[in-house]
């Protein structure tokens, strides 16, 4: 992974979505090649998940000194999660209420319908303690995983020394092992990639775009805003480094994050890179990742709310203020419920819709272009994620280095 070579991996990632791009356009005959190609590598990415995770977090944990510095970490990264997404979602409030993209569209009610999402906070805890953590690992179900490795990590720590240091020998080698195993995957990452984005262009065209067009480039200019804005301002503000260095840095779990439509499916990828190549401690990362990809959805989040009101205006229903704030509190919450994987945004959204009376076939008015706005809005996920991790790093090594007294390194 760390040799140099000519072509370095960010590039040939690079090469590869800008092949599928033309392939797709030019010779969507072949797109089954693209697709075979595309889920052999998110089958790939899917089996490091529940491995890497578990041992990740585990390591994460026991490596955290004290109950006090674990609940320091839970703190701020809570506190950044809230905020991102809240930042997020009034962006995508300002966006759509200044170009009302659908005021006056004509667009045809279609009849299909995402089926109504039942959703509540109470939910959302039960589900995360898993009744049986080997069923909730089979069926990859991320976050009861996380709260049981959180568990374990927390008690390994006050085993006595012999068990302590067995489980901990055990759980450092199975996660230097998937590490290894996702720096090979990452190799194979230009040709994945190569052949989701071909399978996506060829079979979803960009006819679809038509009248939705306006839609499209509201919601994907409030998640530029968020992308190249907000979070690298985020980012200089608290570490004062260069936030597109690290963009650059990241750029592989970003492309994957965009061909797949899947913050989980990239997890391996985004916890190796920000290791390998930003610099992040195994502590910070191995902690800040997994939760982030299942709770932190800036994209998501934004992409609801501007999603929602554009269904209002499309119907000519006005939404008052306070129906504007329900909007925006719901979509918080909805983002921190929706799974990482594609189109959850979607069916989420009609949580959101019942909240505020409106139509839920209104998810019928934006179905077509969804599959497009989850790649922009999954990579938004996957850069609000990471740029936590890497503000939380930055924080908790300048206050090691207030703590302990300089080691001369
Ligand atoms: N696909 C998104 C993700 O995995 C979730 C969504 O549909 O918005 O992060």
């Amino acid at each position: 992974m760390n040799k140099k070579s000519k072509f370095p991996i960010y590039v040939q990632i690079v090469i590869g979505a800008g092949l599928g791009v033309l392939f797709g356009a030019f010779l969507p005959g072949y797109a089954g090649v693209g697709g075979f190609l595309g889920t052999l590598f998110l089958k790939l990415l899917k089996m490091l998940i529940i491995p890497l995770i578990f041992s990740s977090i585990i390591m994460g944990v026991v490596s955290t000194a004290s109950a006090s510095s674990f609940g320091r970490l839970g703190l701020k990264t809570l506190t950044y999660y809230l905020s991102t997404s809240l930042l997020a979602i009034l962006t995508g409030q300002l966006f759509v209420n200044m170009l009302r993209p659908g005021v006056g569209t004509n667009l045809h009610k279609a009849a299909v319908t995402a089926p109504a999402a039942t959703f509540s906070l109470k939910g959302i805890f039960l589900n995360m303690v898993p009744e049986n953590i080997f069923s909730a690992m089979a069926n990859g179900k991320v976050l009861p995983v996380i709260f049981f490795a959180l568990l374990a990590g927390f008690f390994i720590g006050v085993l006595g020394e012999k068990p302590r240091r067995t489980l901990t020998d055990l759980m450092d080698a199975i996660y230097q092992l998937m590490m290894k195993i996702t720096g090979f995957v990452i190799l194979l990452a230009p040709i994945g990639i190569f052949g989701l984005i071909y399978k996506t262009i060829a079979s979803t065209g960009m006819a679809v775009f038509g009248n939705l067009m306006f839609y499209f480039v509201t919601v994907a200019a409030g998640l530029a805003v968020h992308f190249f804005i907000t979070l690298p301002l985020l980012l200089y503000l608290f570490t004062r480094q260069n936030p597109y260095r690290f963009m650059k840095q990241m750029i592989a779990p970003l492309i994957t994050a965009f061909s797949t439509s899947s913050s989980s499916a990239t997890l391996p990828l985004t916890i190796e890179t920000i290791e390998n190549e930003a610099g992040v401690s195994n502590r910070v990362a191995g902690f800040v990742l997994p939760l982030g990809a299942t709770i932190n959805m800036d994209g998501t989040a934004l992409y609801e709310c501007a999603a929602v009101i554009f269904i209002a205006q499309a119907y000519g229903i006005h939404l008052s203020m306070s129906q504007q704030a329900v909007v925006v509190v719901t979509a918080l919450v909805v983002s921190i419920g929706a799974a990482g994987i594609p189109m959850a945004g979607l069916v989420m959204m009609t949580v959101i819709l019942n909240a505020v009376h409106l139509p839920l076939e209104g998810v019928g008015l934006i179905i077509a272009v969804d599959r497009f706005l989850d790649m922009f809005r999954t990579a938004t996920n996957v850069f609000s994620d990471s740029t936590g991790a890497k503000i939380i790093d930055y924080s908790e090594q300048k206050r090691m280095r207030k703590v302990l007294p300089p080691q001369g390194r």
